[in-house]
């Protein structure tokens, strides 16, 4: 799960990484008070998950409420690269001296967290890598040890950040290398990460800053923190991946028509690569579970059938727990229900297997097929979802 800007800022403050003061808003009048709370001169941004807001003009200083107004209205509802904007980030704004970049990622070849530290902060680290990768300290941290002082001390050094910020930036280092593991994130990356000038002339110290933040959840963990999986973008997810969520089926879409439903991980993932060993392009991944019961059948037909791209539709059930004729009956239920136009082929194996085809027979339900093998079944509904298109055409 990707944050925005300001939910990773969020998070970042709350582990002490320091971050400007800042506010959120969704409207006009919300960001006009927003920057009268934090300040003038204050920076509104738009929070939207992709990068290159700045050169896209989806962040604006604003040096007073009328300014404040202005930017507000121009970037609210502003396009960025296909994603429309529906909400602000209103901070306190920085003065700059030199843009960082760091980030924490998970490295899987290495089985690692790898830390990563630059100079060349502010643009694109993909482009920095590609021109100068040697401008980008890299380091793995042992995750049973955990981060150490030197880690933040070496990289500081192997990346020359300017020797009166070695300390804070290495202080900022631990601190994204704890929200990375405290937080279970696959990302933490801040770019740029400032360092500020000097206040005045009276060799004050300058001070380092995360001045944008990009945050990668690991969905598999988010049950281990409730306050975070509040943080979801709904207005971002595919809605029928959440429809699917809320009904607890295990879904994911795929640019095909033909609907798929299994039971079992391993069995769906073998249907996919029949149905496309036999030219067809499945619709989705929809694993209904171990005992899939009536009601979890017409829920699945009712999340495979809000997919207008669906032509036709497999079903492939190999009982073991699950119960041939359960299925069945799910299936006479749904169609009872929604009443499908798209044909549906049925592959019933395992147990309660003959029942279930009994019953699929004696309901008589209208572009029902039923096929004994698996490679069968892939034929038979790519044919079906050939005519389909083609009667269509
Ligand atoms: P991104 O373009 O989506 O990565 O958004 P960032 O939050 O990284 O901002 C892009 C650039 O805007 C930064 O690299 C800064 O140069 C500039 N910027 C953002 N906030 C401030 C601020 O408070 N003060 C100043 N001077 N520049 C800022
Ligand atoms: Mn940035």
């Amino acid at each position: 799960m990707d944050l925005l800007e300001y939910q990773g800022k969020q998070l970042f403050a709350r582990h002490g990484v320091p971050v400007p003061e800042g506010r959120h808003a969704t409207s006009v009048e919300e960001a006009v008070a927003a920057a009268d709370e934090v300040g003038y001169p204050c920076v509104i941004k738009a929070q939207v998950q992709i990068g290159g807001r700045g050169k896209a003009g989806g962040i604006k200083l604003a040096r007073n409420r009328d300014e404040a107004r202005e930017h507000a209205e121009a970037i609210l509802g502003m396009d960025i690269r296909g994603l429309t904007v529906h909400e602000l980030w209103v901070e306190r704004a920085s003065e700059i001296d030199s843009e960082y970049y760091a980030s924490v990622v998970f490295d899987r070849s290495a089985k690692a967290p790898l830390l990563m530290l630059s100079t060349k902060g502010g643009m694109d680290i993909e482009e920095v890598a590609a021109e100068d990768p040697g401008a980008i300290a890299r380091l793995h941290v042992d995750p049973l040890i955990g981060f150490q002082e030197f880690h933040g001390r070496r990289l500081a050094f192997e990346a020359r950040v300017d020797a009166d910020v070695v300390r804070p930036v290495a202080a900022m280092l631990a601190k994204l290398y704890e929200v990375f593991v405290s937080e279970e994130a696959t990302l933490v990356e801040v770019n740029p990460l400032i360092v500020t000038p000097s206040a005045g002339g009276d060799g004050a110290a300058r001070e380092v800053r995360a001045l944008d933040a990009k945050v990668t959840l690991d969905d598999n963990a988010l049950f281990r923190h409730p306050d975070n999986s509040e943080l979801r973008d709904l207005s971002k997810e595919d809605p029928q991946e959440r429809m699917a969520k809320e009904r607890g089926l295990t879904f994911v879409k795929l640019d095909g028509d033909i609907g798929i439903l299994g039971n079992g991980a391993g069995l769906v993932m073998s249907t996919l690569d029949v149905v496309a060993e036999a030219g067809g392009r499945p619709a989705n991944f929809l694993d209904a579970g171990g005992g899939s019961k009536a009601e979890a059948i017409t829920n699945a037909v009712q999340v495979i059938l809000s997919n207008p791209d669906v032509k036709a539709v497999l079903f492939n059930i190999f009982g073991g727990i699950t119960r041939g004729d359960e299925v069945a009956r799910g299936l006479i239920e749904a169609f009872h229900q929604i009443n499908p136009q798209v044909p549906f082929v049925v592959r019933l194996d395992g147990t309660n297997d003959e029942e279930g085809r009994r019953l699929l027979a004696e309901a008589k339900l209208p572009n029902v097929y039923t096929e004994s093998t698996m490679d069968g079944a892939a034929q038979k509904v790519v044919e079906l979802a050939r005519e389909a298109e083609a009667a269509a055409a």
